[in-house]
């Protein structure tokens, strides 16, 4: 097998990826960012909304009070340490960016423009603040490019379009590297390495109805089962509410932020009954359950019933063109509706995943001893939307997530440079198992029984999504969970039966999508077992069967093992690191 050596490699090419990676190249590290597509075809790039700091470019703001919001955001399960150092870090992070070249929006005055989302307020909750940084509604798109530009010229090696199988690790379980898949030539390769950082992004395609690209599968989640390591708060997935009724895509919360308003089929402005105060830029948590409370109520809008409208009418044409081109051009491609005088069909929509793999604030991968003592693992850090450190609890605010890539991408990057300088490495000497990735490249190399063509890849994973969203969606409880474990049983019979259709090297996708369905399948047990452990409904996870948040029993992040389906857990962090806790209270909108 053809052996590549890195100081770091890096799994991911999103915003997460690319910052870590530009970090570790311009301090002299041998860095290579491994990723199934072209990096600037990522999911970062679909972000649309924009990035959240206390600039106070439009109206005050003050980094203490967007700590205050996301931990109550949060439902109170984010930790407060982390919470703290991500929005400390926003103002200078979201400047960095701009110094290096993403091209924002600018106000009137030339600064960086912002606007209003959900669950952002001034003085602790008093009233909206304006804290979303934006370049129009195509945030990400402006982020990631800017990104690549910058490690390009930094000179990091990229492995584009290459498939990552698993970790390789050594005798004594420390993580040495990782074989990955040429996509191209179908050729495998190990990539050595003192570091391999994990930044694969998320994975919604868990669910049918979703917003996220379709490589967005877990493949980093999967890969940290499989190694024998946790995975946390599995059980909060968020529901974005205004998705395309029936197909997904999303509208940005940005509409809604420039003053788009949500209708039920009596044309009532609704969100007014669910948050009296701040009304269609509630949480994200608040607004999906009240559109589906409207439609399973019966004042659901069209034939079915089955959808809410996303009203933007009353907004001046010209307003939206400018600030909100991309979802105005989503409304007209897939729905042929123009939202300058049309409105738009929307759905909740599985967006974002909250839980992943557990990390310290430096990105260190973290399991737990036979004590239950937080632990790192040597060798292995996560930053992104699959790790969790966790500073979005039980629920995401809009804007926070670009950050969260961005602040944490470049910490764990400062902290890997810090001790590959200071601590002696290992140069390579160590054997590696590589039987798991290999055992995993032979199970796709069965061939077809004779005479006996098996069912698809795609069948089952379609059968997964479906199950996954009835079973486990924006509302479960023990009934619905326990049904759909039992599917989850059927599936995986399916799975260890299916054969692969086409066994040709190049670009072979069906083989892609074989592995990508063993990670997706990990995470739907992770999920299942984490949410019907979980007897109260917190932040996205809303149990019919235990509506109450119980503060008592629950302030702990629930960590999933493979092994025996095991749970254990590890308490919130309360203690923010240099000012007051923010205590647990009723979230009140
Ligand atoms: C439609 C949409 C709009 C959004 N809007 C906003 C917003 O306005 N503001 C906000 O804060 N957040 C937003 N979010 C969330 C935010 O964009 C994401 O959470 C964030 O961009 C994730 O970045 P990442 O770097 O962790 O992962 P990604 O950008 O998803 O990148 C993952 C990378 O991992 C690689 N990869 C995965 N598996 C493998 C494998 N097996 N082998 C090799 N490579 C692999 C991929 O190729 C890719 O390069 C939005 C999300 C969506 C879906």
């Amino acid at each position: 097998m053809d052996t590549f050596h890195f100081d770091v490699v890096i799994v991911g090419a999103g915003g997460a990826g690319l910052r870590s990676a530009l970090e570790l190249s311009k301090s002299d590290q041998q860095v290579a960012v491994v990723s199934k597509v072209f990096p600037t075809r990522s999911h970062t790039v679909a972000a649309q909304g924009g990035i959240n700091a206390a600039l106070g470019n439009i109206t005050e703001d003050n980094w203490h009070w967007h700590m205050y919001d996301t931990i109550k955001g949060s439902d109170y399960l984010g930790d407060q340490d982390a919470i703290e150092f991500m929005c400390r870090e926003a103002i200078e992070i979201v400047r960095e960016l701009e110094h290096f070249g993403v091209p924002f929006s600018r106000t009137d005055e030339g600064k960086i423009y912002q606007r209003p989302f959900g669950g952002q307020s001034r003085h602790f909750g008093e009233s909206q603040a304006t804290r979303t940084c934006a370049a129009a509604d195509r945030t990400g798109h402006a982020i990631l490019q800017t990104l690549y530009q910058q490690n390009i010229h930094a000179g990091t090696s990229f492995f584009d379009e290459y498939f990552a199988i698993d970790l390789v690790l050594d005798d004594e379980g420390n993580v040495g590297g990782l074989v990955v898949l040429n996509i191209q030539t179908g050729q495998v390769q190990l990539l050595r390495s003192h570091v391999v950082m994990i930044a694969t992004g998320g994975a919604c395609q868990l669910f049918k109805t979703n917003t996220n690209a379709k490589i967005n599968t877990g493949d980093g989640l999967g890969m940290v089962l499989r190694a024998g390591l946790p995975l946390q708060d599995m059980e909060f997935w968020q529901f974005h509410p205004t998705g395309v009724a029936n197909k997904g895509m999303l509208l940005s919360e940005a509409a809604r932020g420039e003053g788009g308003v949500l209708r039920n089929a009596d044309g009532e402005a609704f969100m007014v009954k669910y948050a009296p105060h701040v009304k269609d830029l509630a949480s994200r948590d608040v607004v999906a359950r009240a559109i589906a409370i409207e439609v399973k109520e019966g004042r659901g809008c069209g034939p079915k019933k089955d959808h809410v409208l996303l009203d933007l009418t009353h907004i001046d044409a010209e307003v939206i063109k400018k600030r909100l081109p991309g979802i105005r051009d989503i409304g007209l491609t897939f729905l042929g509706l123009d939202m300058c005088d049309a409105a738009i069909p929307v759905y909740p929509t599985a967006h974002y995943m909250m839980g992943g793999i557990p990390t310290n604030l430096k990105g260190q991968v973290v399991t737990l001893d036979e004590v239950g003592k937080p632990q790192s693992v040597k060798g292995l850090y996560a930053v992104g939307e699959c790790a969790c450190v966790s500073v979005h609890g039980a629920n995401r605010l809009g804007g926070n997530s670009l950050l969260d890539i961005v602040v944490f991408g470049r910490a764990a990057a400062k902290d890997i440079v810090h001790n590959l300088e200071t601590k002696p490495v290992d140069h390579f000497d160590k054997t590696l198992n590589l039987s798991k990735a290999a055992e995993r490249l032979n199970r796709w190399a069965q061939p077809q029984e004779k005479n006996h063509k098996t069912e698809t890849i795609a069948e089952i994973r379609h059968d997964l999504q479906v199950a996954m969203q009835v079973g486990c969606g924006v509302f479960r409880n023990e009934e619905s969970m326990q049904s759909l474990l039992k599917e989850l049983e059927v599936l995986q019979d399916r799975l260890d039966l299916v054969r692969l259709h086409d066994h040709s090297n190049a670009f072979n996708l069906e083989r892609l999508e074989a592995f990508e369905l063993e990670n997706l399948m990990g995470l739907a047990t992770a999920t299942v077992y984490s949410a019907l452990a979980r007897t109260e409904s917190r932040g996205a996870h809303s149990r019919v069967d235990f509506t109450e948040r119980d503060d008592e029993n629950w302030m702990k992040h629930s960590l999933y093992f493979l092994e025996n389906h095991q749970l254990r857990y590890k308490p919130v962090t309360t203690k923010p690191l240099t000012v007051e806790t923010f205590p647990p209270k009723a979230r009140v909108y």
